[in-house]
């Protein structure tokens, strides 16, 4: 038999064209062999009443999407579903059936099974499986007030003793009405926390609430009551001459503004007294906000008195109202002491602390802050030198600067300032001994006889 050449090479193409048609099914995107993404948590705290939220992803869209919750003995179908459409994403949001069927004590299991539409696995598409351990918990977190300052001026600091608890306890913060949270520092005996909070100047009203929230999402809100006291500060208008504008004014705009040639004198002003104050304020602020490493020293505070013989030249919480061409341009409040002595006077620090900073800051100058625990800070501004670095531990009596009148000053003076996380208040309070007895210590020790009682 004689065989035939074209026969050969008609069954070998025929070969060539079944490799070449397999290998574009291989590559073809309906033949894709990626599984769909699950997007769920290994282990899940659910109350039981917020939906759990789960996400499933793929490129060739999902035709098939099943989820189960399993008690160990039972098991129910949550979704089973056929996608038609074959959707590229699923959100859901999967709620507790309220069939009873399960029990809530047991732990559950959630179960997740996913198929794509790929022709894949013989036109099966890929399966992907995913599986979360449910840990059910709807007891809200137990929080409450053991004792607190009995009242909060407008400005300034009180001072609040707590316990919370919960097995699974996420978060636990002070939030108030303007929305700012204040994070407690643990106190005594497990479970207790105390925490300073803050009435800021310029806010009108003032509302505190404890608020603890657990791995599963259940919330307590515990308002703190404090007895409100009103505080009347000093208003001031100032008139914006050209002499006053041609002076620091001008220098600081020069120092700090890229665009100071096309500035016209007021808006030189305008730029310190917002722009610049704004960006040094908040450099203030990220320094003294962090969640407080520690308590108050062991040692109790003194009350602080950073200047020898110092006479008060301008007062904590003032509302500047600026005039220019007697229109209003701009306001400020001043959130510091001004204390003046002699020149070049030694700031000492009346308590233990940490030096968090210790630079050149805009309108403030030279300028020192001590964390004192519990997060309360100091702040010393206009500094002519400073003796301190970032760093160094100081302790109550050390020379920490000299004063003096950089920054947005007239004058050598010391602008003496005092933040709870990130809050100024008013600093007559932290140098009238009075004051941080009633406010502060007493609050601490009766707290303590209480925590007694209740732990004994
Ligand atoms: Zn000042």
């Amino acid at each position: 038999m004689r065989k035939s050449r074209g026969g050969t090479i008609l069954i070998l193409l025929f070969f060539i064209a079944l490799l070449g048609a397999a290998l574009f099914l291989y590559q073809s995107p309906l033949f894709e062999r990626d599984k769909p993404q699950i997007t769920l948590d290994k282990t899940i705290h659910w109350n039981l009443k917020d939906p759990i939220a789960l996400h499933v992803k793929d490129e060739s869209g999902i035709k098939f999407l099943r989820i189960t919750l399993n008690d160990g003995s039972n098991s129910i179908d949550i979704v089973n579903e056929v996608y038609e459409n074959k959707e590229k994403e699923i959100n859901l949001q999967i709620k507790y059936p309220r069939t009873g069927f399960l029990s809530q004590s047991s732990n559950l299991v959630l179960e997740v099974e996913a198929t794509d539409g790929s022709l894949w696995n013989l036109f099966g598409g890929n399966k992907a499986t995913a599986v979360a351990k449910i840990l059910p918990d709807t007891k809200r977190p137990t929080v409450f007030v053991l004792t607190n300052s009995y009242k909060i001026t407008k400005g300034g600091a009180a001072l609040v003793a707590f316990k919370a608890y919960d097995e699974n306890l996420k978060s636990l913060y002070i939030e108030t009405n303007s929305g700012k949270r204040y994070y407690p520092t643990p106190y005594y005996k497990d479970g207790y926390y105390v925490s300073l909070v803050a009435w800021p100047r310029p806010d009108e009203k003032f509302s505190a609430n404890i608020v603890a929230v657990d791995m599963a999402g259940n919330f307590t809100k515990e308002r703190i009551r404090f007895f409100l006291q009103n505080r009347r500060y000093r208003e001031s208008t100032i008139k914006l001459t050209n002499n006053f504008l041609s002076g620091k004014v001008t220098n600081l705009a020069q120092m700090y503004s890229r665009d100071f040639d096309q500035m016209k004198p007021i808006e030189r002003f305008l730029f310190v007294n917002q722009t610049l104050r704004d960006e040094n304020n908040k450099n203030i602020e990220n320094v003294s906000t962090r969640p407080p490493k520690r308590l108050l020293g062991e040692k109790k505070l003194t009350p602080f008195y950073p200047l020898k013989n110092a006479a008060a030249v301008a007062s904590f919480g003032d509302h500047r109202k600026y005039l220019y061409n007697d229109k209003l341009v701009s306001e400020s409040y001043h959130l510091g002491l001004d204390l003046a002595s002699t020149a070049q006077a030694s700031i000492v620090s009346s308590n233990d602390g940490e030096v968090v900073f210790a630079r050149e800051n805009g309108i403030y100058g030279q300028t020192v802050i001590i964390d004192h625990g519990l997060g309360l800070h100091t702040l010393y501004g206009h500094c002519s030198s400073l003796d301190v670095q970032e760093g160094d531990f100081v302790q109550s009596g050390d020379v920490i600067a000299k004063s003096g009148s950089t920054g947005f000053a007239f004058g050598d003076h010391l602008h003496f300032g005092v933040l709870v996380q990130g809050v100024e208040v008013r600093p007559e309070e932290w140098m009238d001994a009075r004051w941080m007895d009633d406010n502060i210590y007493t609050v601490l020790k009766n707290a303590k006889s209480l925590i007694d009682r209740h732990e004994p």
